[in-house]
Parts: C-alpha cells; sequence; structure tokens
C-alpha cells in the first residue's frame, strides 16, 4: 500500500520480567497449560522470550488466532459492509470469521460470506495476510471475493449487511477491512477482473 507506513504491532509491556524489560507481542500467561505451574517468562535456546514450565518443559508459543476477512463485491463495484450493534455508530466491517481447526482458509472465508451475508461468493483474490496493530493475537488471511447469488441479509454474528460504493471513512483506519477496502480503491482495475464467459 503506497504512502502508508507498515501497520506495527501494538506491543505490551510484562511488568515482571526482568530478562525481557522491553515490550514484545506475547500475550500474558500465567500458568502452565499442561500442568499448571507457574510460567517462567526468559529465552529460550533461541533467545526468543517465551513462557516455559520450569516443572514439565512446556513451552507457550502464543500463536496468533486464524482469521479470514472477505472483501465482497457485488458486479456493479459496490462493496458489501457489515456491522454488529457493538460498533460505534457510522462505522462498518467487512465479512470476517475464525478458521477453525480442520477447515481451509478459503472454504472459510466462502463459509462466512454465506453465514453473514446470505451471498453465494466466489474467491477471485487472495489479498495476503494482515496484522492489525490492535490485534497482535490474530492472523488475518484475506481474500476478494465476488457475489454470484443469494439475497442479501443479515445472518449469524452480524446485525446490519449493506451493499454500498467503496468508502474508506466507513472502517476504522489501519483495520484489516480498511486495508482491503484501500487496495480496491487504488487497484480497481486488478481488483476487478471480468468472469463473464465469453459468447463470441
Ligand atoms: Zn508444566
Amino acid at each position: 500500500m503506497k504512502g502508508e507506513p507498515a501497520a506495527k504491532a501494538r506491543l505490551t509491556a510484562h511488568p515482571n520480567c526482568s530478562l525481557f524489560p522491553v515490550p514484545c507481542n506475547l500475550s500474558p500467561m500465567k500458568h502452565c497449560g499442561d500442568c499448571g505451574t507457574p510460567l517462567d517468562f526468559g529465552p529460550d535456546q533461541s533467545g526468543y522470550p517465551r513462557h516455559v514450565c520450569q516443572a514439565c518443559g512446556w513451552t507457550w508459543y502464543d500463536p496468533p488466532t486464524p482469521v479470514t476477512l472477505v472483501l465482497v463485491t457485488l458486479d456493479d463495484g459496490r462493496v458489501v459492509y457489515t456491522r454488529k450493534r457493538s460498533f460505534e455508530p457510522g462505522r462498518w466491517s467487512v465479512v470476517s470469521g475464525f478458521i477453525p481447526r480442520g477447515e481451509r482458509a478459503e472454504d472459510a472465508a466462502v463459509r462466512e460470506v454465506k453465514e453473514e451475508t446470505g451471498l453465494d461468493a466466489e474467491l477471485v483474490r487472495y489479498m495476503g495476510t494482515h496484522v492489525y496493530e490492535m490485534r497482535p493475537d490474530q492472523i488475518v488471511i484475506a481474500f476478494h471475493a465476488r457475489a454470484t447469488g443469494g439475497t442479501l441479509q443479515a445472518g449469524d454474528d452480524v446485525d446490519e449487511v449493506e451493499a454500498a460504493p467503496p468508502e474508506l471513512h466507513r472502517l476504522r483506519a489501519g483495520s484489516t477491512s480498511w486495508w482491503l477496502v484501500k487496495a480496491l480503491l487504488e487497484e480497481p482495475a486488478g481488483l476487478l477482473p471480468r468472469f463473464e464467459q465469453s459468447t463470441g
């Protein structure tokens, strides 16, 4: 994204940590997930900060939760926005959802589009991965999808859905939704491929 600094992950200070007094991205973890012993926080053999159980050797690697976000567009160029009542007034998102264990990101994306918006969709572009600085505990796998059918209506997990032109002011700056719509605005030709079969 030209002109935009790369999003920096929000760093968290570990007040009890003497070995790594600088903030890092690990989430606070107090007890061993295996035996319940209070965890030590220190460098592993490679020097990375880790939560390690001195009793049983269990290590907390703090894996991010995989999430998919889907920029859904209609053939007229409008974007499908979603909203929850908990959002501040005027703020929207795009389709989003967790990727459960055992499901491919691609399948989760299409499933979430159907569940949240009622629309059938086909993926047209892998947009990349993104880390929103407010949610360093998540890794977002983002797609652009084209709506192919169905009826637009709010479904699971959202309170409102709306199809409207791509507009950044609807989205929280720096969020993954914002990043996706910004990419759409900057590269409309590349992002809106035509899929109609030639009849000639
Ligand atoms: Zn343990």
